[in-house]
């Protein structure tokens, strides 16, 4: 029997978890997997589709391998390409990384003879669980019979649309560079904006709106603290927990470490802090701490700190504490109205352009995903208690409207975000991929109820 598996979303998650299903060395009689994706490339998404050189990785090279388990998978491959520094602990950009993902997977699609994995650029618009598999519904009417479905569909839609705000991963417009520029978000995708616009000659100013005016930390090379789960007070309630990080960050910084340490040290229990902590601790934790969290954990390399701050001592960035409140297009561009910290009354700056870069947020229904609007609507899916993704049980099981976990639909990456939080940069998705595969494929052979 030929196990077959679809995969629908081919970016970075989607490519990941084909990576690790091929991995297996399974033979093309007994597995056959489809990345349904609706973009013409595969392995770019969101966040590797950009072509400006300046978009740097904020994750090192060393971390960067789509195999958790062999580390410099990534860094021989920049070798072979002749892009290898040498040093792993660079960053290179991001556009190289979304050749490297695409790579991975492309020699299994052309092969000659019979492929194990092919490429379908086609929308996923439903899923039909049934006794034997799943049915994958596309967007031309035909229908894919598959033991598995994996979802990858990234963040999964968020309500920028209503906004009058532009897109920042919409293609560039034609723009004069003296003319003012408002961004509203002072997170990563913020600094790419700036680097963007840096790079284009702008001479116009650039104000950057958020609640808290804050931009993410630096990278510095760190030696992350050693933590055991045995360390680590999981299942406590917020406030306890962010006591405990204070005041470990405080021990190791006054024996000579650095706040890194301690952040890196805790990466690899983020997702079983997530999940052991109580709802309401969720809930507030997203209100008052995720912004200081997301600040000190996605960091962004210092070379692009050090041109963000000449930046702002030349006076051309200008960091504004504000609540945003509404954009607005008006014929000479956009005013984007906000309200200053501290203050009642509202400030509306004027720009040729205002972007949001508030990054991804909850998802607001309906979704501009179709296929996944299709799933709440029949009830094969709900949506996490936060909204910040579908809702998945431990194992990456989507869960039904009734709480039941499916035999038959997985997901990967940023879509189980509500799950496991710590979800959304690679070396977090590629352990998540590893798992999934082992899920499905069993080890050494196919284990998984695939001949239900
Ligand atoms: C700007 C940016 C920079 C980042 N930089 C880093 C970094 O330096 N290091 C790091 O570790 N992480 C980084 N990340 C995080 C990370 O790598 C992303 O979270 C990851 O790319 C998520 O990939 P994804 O495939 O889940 O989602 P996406 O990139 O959104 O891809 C989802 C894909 O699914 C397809 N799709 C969705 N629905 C359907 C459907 N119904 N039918 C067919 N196709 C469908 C879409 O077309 C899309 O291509 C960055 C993220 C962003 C946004």
């Amino acid at each position: 029997m030929t196990l077959h598996v679809t995969i629908i979303g081919g970016g970075a998650s989607g490519t990941l978890a084909a990576a690790h299903l091929l991995q297996r060395r399974i033979t093309p009689q007994r597995l056959r997997i489809t990345i349904v994706e609706a973009r013409k490339d595969v392995g770019c998404g969101i966040a590797y589709s950009t072509d400006q050189s300046s978009h740097l990785l904020n994750t090192r090279v060393n971390n960067m391998s789509a195999f958790p388990d062999d580390p410099s998978h990534f860094s021989r491959w920049l070798e072979r390409q002749g892009l290898g520094s040498g040093n792993d602990l660079d960053f290179v950009p991001r556009r190289t990384y979304g050749r490297y993902l695409a790579d991975l997977v492309a020699p299994e699609a052309d092969a000659v003879s019979v492929p194990r994995l092919r490429i379908l650029h086609q929308e996923c618009v439903a899923l039909h669980v049934h006794e034997h598999g799943v049915e994958v519904g596309l967007a031309d009417g035909s229908v894919l019979p598959s033991h598995f479905a994996i979802l990858a569909t990234g963040f999964c839609g968020d309500d920028r649309r209503t906004s009058s705000l532009e897109n920042p991963w919409a293609r560039p417009l034609d723009r004069d560079p003296a003319e003012p520029v408002v961004l509203v978000g002072t997170g990563l995708t913020m600094i790419d904006m700036v680097l963007s616009l840096l790079e284009a000659g702008q001479t116009g100013t650039i104000q950057a709106i958020s609640r808290r005016g804050l931009l993410p930390q630096s990278h510095k090379v760190t030696k992350p603290l050693k933590l055991s789960v045995a360390d680590i007070p999981i299942g406590s309630s917020l406030g306890y927990m962010l006591h405990w990080l204070r005041t470990t960050i405080r021990a190791h910084e006054a024996a000579g470490g650095d706040w890194r340490d301690v952040i890196d040290g805790l990466r690899p229990h983020t997702q079983l802090l997530w999940r052991h902590l109580p709802p309401e601790s969720r809930r507030r934790f997203l209100r008052h701490a995720s912004t200081i969290w997301d600040t000190h954990r996605h960091r962004m390399p210092p070379s692009s700190a050090a041109r963000i701050a000449e930046a702002q001592a030349s006076g051309l960035l200008r960091i504004v504490k504000g609540h945003f409140q509404r954009a607005e297009r008006t014929a000479s561009g956009t005013t984007v109205t906000y309200r200053p910290s501290g203050s009642e009354g509202s400030l509306t700056p004027e720009g040729s352009h205002a972007i949001d870069c508030r990054g991804f947020r909850r998802i607001s229904l309906p979704t501009p995903n179709r296929l996944l609007q299709s799933l709440l609507d029949n009830g094969t899916a709900r949506l996490d208690p936060l909204t910040l993704g579908l809702d998945f049980d431990h194992r990456d099981a989507l869960i039904d409207n009734e709480g039941q976990s499916s035999p038959r639909i997985f997901g990967v990456g940023p879509v189980t975000r509500g799950t496991h939080f710590e979800i959304t940069a690679v070396p977090d998705i590629r352990v998540q991929a590893a798992r999934l595969a082992e899920l499905l494929l069993g080890s050494p052979g196919l284990s998984v109820s695939a001949t239900a």
